[in-house]
């Protein structure tokens, strides 16, 4: 018989299509050295019961308790690591305000590599202990820090996927918080590139380099150009902004004469790697662009709330054929879960459906068909993230990674209210989806290592 590194026994909840998710009821995830599910077996298979008798009771042999369910582990395609230092201020005001006197500020601390130490482990522990297993980070301008991040996601066991932020416009950015010169910010971020490929090498779940222009309206056009320059000599990943606002949207049509989209198109910067956070104000021309790049979108639907004056047409988006994912955007966004993303998500596409305005008639006052399910958040946050960064990750199947959380739904502290031993799994699903906590969550693993475990 294969010798398995790990085996696994319970019921897992997966997503098979957008609208689908798969209830696995006490299989075998057999996984392997590389921490890849090798093997998933039915109880049904004929492998089951041998398998059963060759691991059951060893060390290696991990079976759920009674209302513990695995789920994969989420896929959060935005995030902000510096701006965890001030999660939940000032969001109250415009987006343009907002990064100028809170953000910024902040963001020009992570110099101090002590201050960036302290930030940055805490926010890479506190999104591993909410269920994200994979991470798409904006660090700082500062080539130091940003190759702190990485090194904190390497020694902690996340999937991290980090960038230098880069903002060289002397008149649209702060003094105190700039790239130096064009030319400082490409080299800082070769050089940012060449360090976190060389960190890859010894990091099992990955760290990876991603080209990183802050937002168009930060950079020059020669620094937009080199990054995509960068991006493609060095095959890495690349993120952005894109159509966020009213502000953000009209800033790049008075600068260019066309969409976000198709600007950063120009300069090379929308590819199968590309992952481009919000995009609210995308209109047809630019969806077809991003699904014939494979660029992804990331939905960020908490911040959105706050800064992006609407509320995407993610089933509209889906139905062009472009991938998306799910972004915490801390600290646009003030929650660090999936799980409050996730709920909000489909809350925010229920009031795009049927319209805010109560004094126009119900005909007049939402865009149809723009609801999505729990089913189809979920996916976002987990498969659809997974396709956005084309790993093999977010779905519990052969020859993804074993990148799982642990819910207990018994918890006497976060009970979740299932009384009926027989009840729906689906019905349990949709329950863990609203109602989890970070409590339920027990344990998180990544690349078949445990990285988080709740006492
Ligand atoms: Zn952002």
């Amino acid at each position: 018989m294969i010798k398995y590194t790990q085996i696994f026994q319970g019921t897992a909840f997966t997503s098979t299509s957008p609208k689908e998710v798969e209830v696995l009821t006490n299989y075998l995830f057999c996984i392997n050295a590389d921490g890849i599910i090798e093997k998933i077996v039915a109880p049904s298979d004929a492998d089951y019961q041998p398998l059963l008798d060759a691991y059951e009771g060893k060390e290696n042999f991990h079976r759920l308790a009674e209302g513990q369910y695995f789920l994969p582990g989420f896929v959060d395609l935005h995030v902000h690591a510096p701006q965890w230092a001030q999660s939940g201020t000032a969001l109250d005001i415009p987006l343009y305000d907002w990064l100028n006197t809170y953000t910024f500020p902040i963001e020009a601390k992570f110099s101090d590599l002590d201050f960036a130490k302290d930030v940055y482990q805490d926010v890479v522990s506190t999104l591993l202990a909410n269920g994200t297993t994979t991470a798409l980070y904006f660090a700082t301008v500062h080539k130091e820090a940003s190759l702190l991040l990485a090194e904190i996601c390497a020694e902690k066991g996340q999937r991290g996927l980090v960038g230098k932020v880069v903002m060289d416009d002397a008149e649209q950015n702060p003094t105190f918080y700039r790239d130096a010169s064009t030319q400082t910010a490409l080299a800082d971020t070769e050089e940012f590139i060449l360090a976190v490929k060389e960190l890859a090498k010894s990091t099992k779940q990955g760290v990876y380099p991603v080209v990183t222009p802050r937002f168009i309206p930060s950079c020059t056009d020669d620094a937009l150009k080199g990054l995509g320059e960068l991006a493609s000599k060095h095959d890495t990943y690349v993120q952005s902004h894109c159509s966020e606002s009213d502000w953000a949207h009209g800033y790049v049509q008075d600068r260019f004469g066309k969409n976000d989209a198709f600007a950063l198109h120009d300069f090379g910067l929308l590819s199968d790697k590309s992952v481009m956070a919000h995009c609210n104000f995308l209109d047809d021309d630019d969806a077809d662009l991003f699904a014939k790049t494979g660029t992804a979108v990331c939905h960020c639907p908490i911040s959105n709330a706050y800064f992006a004056n609407s509320v995407v047409p993610i089933a509209h988006l889906q139905s062009k054929g472009v991938e998306i994912g799910l972004g915490s955007d801390i600290s646009g966004g003030f929650s660090p879960s999936l799980f409050d993303n996730v709920r909000q998500a489909v809350m925010s596409s229920r009031m795009l459906e049927d319209g805010v305005n109560t004094a126009l008639p119900a005909a007049e006052r939402g865009v149809q068909n723009s609801r999505i399910t729990i089913n189809e958040a979920f996916y976002l946050a987990t498969a659809g993230g997974g396709e956005s960064l084309s790993l093999p990750i977010g779905r519990l199947a052969q020859n993804y990674t074993w990148d799982v959380q642990i819910i207990d739904t018994k918890l006497a502290t976060a009970k979740l209210p299932i009384f009926d031993a027989q009840e729906d799994l689906h019905d349990i699903f949709q329950k863990i989806m609203y109602l989890a906590r970070p409590e339920n969550i027990r344990e998180v693993w990544i690349q078949g290592e445990k990285v988080h475990a709740r006492k």
